[in-house]
């Protein structure tokens, strides 16, 4: 049931001029003060819609829609009333007015969700699900949001903190009731518990990694030495004329980032002069970029001319991206060939010293002839997302709060792995336990202070 009594009004649409605008109430008084602008509500069931006009007194403000949705079955579980007004920033305005002189006051950011965590509909995971849907800028931000906002992030969690609560509850039990809960040789079974959690715990910590860069797209450095198709795949990718594409060596020196969508997935490319030794000064500068920037890359897209042959810059900049993500694009297929597969393994292995890597790794392409780009998409898939963008399972941590909480609980449940191992008696195992319980806790909003919450939703848009 609803905990705060004031009515919060908002614009749940920009006020842009579109054809329609929304405006949303919620609170106790909802229903009796939108009544005053239109007086057909008062007859209105819940969750229905009902045409009509707005009124300031005897004047008409405006033609609209007014649904209703009657608490608990809404997005606050207030009252909320949604007017579907005109979108005009005018017309908007004075509905506000309106609405604000007849007892409602204009909602916070983020206040309505606000609402709907405090009034227990959503927890803190799903409420971040919100602003992340919002701000989604890919498929895959997109996806992992909305089935975060479907619980699957809290569902992990508790899971989690469920099975660390059993522990410590058998414990306490054992040691207030010995008769009853025996503790002879559950060292052992607890050892494999805590295993199991530990485990639990460090994969969603590694899925942030992950989570984060594709939500925010993967910092790529397209790298090649000059000539070699930098800026032409570039262009390919932008799928447009932006970087001058020349066929003097050399020329592409200033830094160019783009966002690109390949296939659902954020690319944030940076496009670097090319590698080579060489004397020119401004060439220089160049190259050192290209080096800082290729060092800080998450994923490498080295291009090689297949028509020129390997030479001591390719060999260079294998060298300098030792260990890296790296896609090996063989490019200019469409041209007689002067690479053999052995100077391409020989590549490959100096990037990769110690794996076994098959030429298969390499991707043929010819950018001048729109030829190879499937396979480059795929190989990017296949690199950043375990089981596909449709892998409905997989939970992915996007969320920088959630990974601190997340490493806090991993921190705790390595010192009681430690107690473990060092037969530290069990009340002092529960006490690290009780923390790891509390830190994940905090991901879905349990056990966190007034101020976290106000500063989360602090962040949020007026409206939602
Ligand atoms: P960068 O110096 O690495 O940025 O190379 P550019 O993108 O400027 O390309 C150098 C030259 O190679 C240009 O004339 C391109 O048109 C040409 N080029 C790029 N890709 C291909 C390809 O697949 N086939 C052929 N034949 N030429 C290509």
């Amino acid at each position: 049931m609803s905990m705060s009594s004031d009515t919060i009004v908002a614009p749940a649409t920009g006020m842009t001029g579109a054809g329609i605008g929304i405006i949303r109430l919620s609170g106790d008084g909802a229903l009796k003060i939108a009544s005053v602008l239109f007086p057909g509500l008062k007859e209105m069931k819940s969750h229905t819609i009902r045409y009509g006009f707005l009124y300031d007194g005897d004047e008409v403000i405006d033609e609209v829609m007014v649904a209703f949705m009657k608490e608990p079955k809404s997005y606050t579980r207030e009252d909320v009333v949604e007017i579907n007004c005109h979108g005009g920033r005018r017309v908007m305005n004075r509905i506000l007015e309106c609405l604000i002189r007849n007892g409602a006051r204009l909602a916070e950011p983020g206040e309505f969700t606000k609402r709907a965590f405090l009034n227990g509909r959503i927890d803190l995971t799903q409420a971040a699900a919100v602003m992340d849907i919002i701000s989604s800028k890919s498929d895959f931000a997109l996806k992992s949001s909305v089935r975060q906002l479907r619980g699957a992030v809290s569902l992990a969690v508790r899971r989690i903190r469920e099975e660390i609560l059993y522990q410590i509850a058998y414990i306490e039990s054992a040691l207030d009731d010995p008769e009853h809960y025996s503790l002879d040789g559950y060292s052992d079974a607890l050892c494999m518990k805590i295993e199991g959690i530990r485990g639990d715990i460090l994969r969603l910590l590694e899925s942030a990694d992950e989570g984060r860069i594709l939500k925010e797209g993967i910092n790529t450095v397209i790298i090649g030495k000059p000539n070699a198709g930098k800026s032409s795949f570039l262009n390919f990718l932008l799928g447009e004329e932006r970087a001058i594409v020349t066929d003097i060596a050399g020329t592409t020196r200033d830094i160019l980032s783009e966002s690109v969508l390949v296939d659902g997935i954020v690319l944030n490319v940076i496009d670097t002069a090319g590698i080579r030794s060489v004397e020119d000064e401004v060439e220089k500068i160049g190259v050192e970029r290209a080096i800082k920037y290729a060092g800080e890359a998450e994923l490498i897209v080295f291009i090689i001319d297949s028509s020129v042959g390997i030479d001591e810059n390719d060999l260079r900049i294998a060298d300098l991206i030792r260990g890296k993500k790296v896609l090996f694009l063989l490019n200019k297929t469409d041209l007689r060939a002067k690479v053999g597969d052995e100077e391409i393994v020989d590549i490959v292995n100096r990037v990769y010293p110690h794996v076994d890597k098959a030429v298969d790794g390499i991707i043929k392409v010819s950018i001048k002839g729109n030829k190879g780009f499937d396979e480059f998409s795929k190989a990017v898939h296949s690199m950043f997302i375990k089981g596909g963008l449709d892998n409905h399972d997989e939970v992915y941590i996007t969320n920088e709060r959630h990974k601190e909480a997340l490493y806090r609980a991993y921190e705790s449940i390595d010192l009681v792995r430690q107690s473990l191992r060092k037969n530290m008696p069990e009340d002092f195992l529960t006490i690290d336990m009780m923390s790891a319980y509390e830190s994940l806790g905090k991901i879905i909003g349990e056990h966190v202070d007034d101020d976290l919450v106000n500063e989360i939703f602090a962040k949020f848009c007026v409206g939602k």
